[in-house]
């Protein structure tokens, strides 16, 4: 197996309460390089919990300080951005949901210009390669100059295994248009379930990603989104001992 080593982003979904957070936190800090947490969630079901909204930034810009390990949320409108901002937040993702759409993502764009903020870029939700091309380019004629690739996998009709395929052959073209950003492999979305994330990220160093993102929860049993694919801060340490 490829020994480099993995850049390690784990943290919640997203979380209902600062207790939540505070528990996640503490107990895997210390093996991570980024912790992740979504803020405002893109629900499919318009009733199901869409986040914490507002008041978990100000918990994020603490546990920052607290912690000081760099937090990441997800943006998806240049009002997250500008509320996240406001927060001294300094690393966003842009979701699966928001890649499609090159409006979402100049405009995101607009909202960071001049800024000197890192940004992630998960693949879109379908496999158009270009359109992932596409909203690294945006960001790269931005300005931006910290950017990182996430795979995620891609929505398939015909898949039974995992939530969203991976086209590990896809990567390679990520590679070579972009061999200067660290590709990161999200086993979490890319599975659905916990029970795969270990051999997704075997397979993910074997492919000399450059790192991993990992949903973790304290409490994954009472989590509000993805419960089924995120494991807990012990199952955590495990996976990292492991890998
Ligand atoms: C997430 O990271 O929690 C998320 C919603 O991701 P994606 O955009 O990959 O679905
Ligand atoms: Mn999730």
């Amino acid at each position: 197996m490829n020994k480099k080593k993995q850049l390690i982003i784990a943290g919640p979904c997203s979380i209902s309460s600062k207790k939540e957070l505070n528990e996640t936190i503490k107990n895997i800090y210390s093996e991570i390089d980024f912790f992740r947490c979504g803020i405002w969630k893109a629900r499919t079901n318009a009733n199901h919990f869409k986040g914490i909204g507002n008041k978990g930034l100000k918990w994020l810009s603490e546990i920052e300080e607290k912690y000081r390990t760099p937090v990441a949320i997800e943006v998806g409108t240049p009002k997250h951005v500008e509320q996240a901002l406001y927060h001294d937040l300094k690393v966003f993702w842009i979701g699966a949901r928001t890649t499609v759409n090159p409006f979402y993502v100049q405009e995101i764009c607009e909202s960071i210009k001049g800024t000197d903020v890192e940004i992630w870029v998960k693949n879109p939700i379908h496999p158009d390669i270009n359109l992932w091309i596409g909203a690294i380019e945006r960001l790269k004629n931005t300005g931006i100059k910290k950017i990182k690739a996430i795979h995620r996998g891609f929505f398939c009709m015909k898949e039974r295994k995992y939530r969203n395929s991976p086209k590990w052959n896809l990567i390679k073209v990520i590679k070579e248009t972009f061999p200067e950003l660290n590709l990161i492999c999200d086993p979490s979305h890319i599975s659905g379930d916990k029970k795969l994330i270990y051999s997704i990220s075997k397979k993910a160093i074997s492919l000399n990603f450059d790192g991993l993102m990992i949903e973790t929860h304290a409490n994954p049993e009472n989590a509000l989104s993805d419960a089924k694919q995120q494991i807990n801060c012990n199952e955590f340490k495990e996976l990292m001992r492991k890998i």
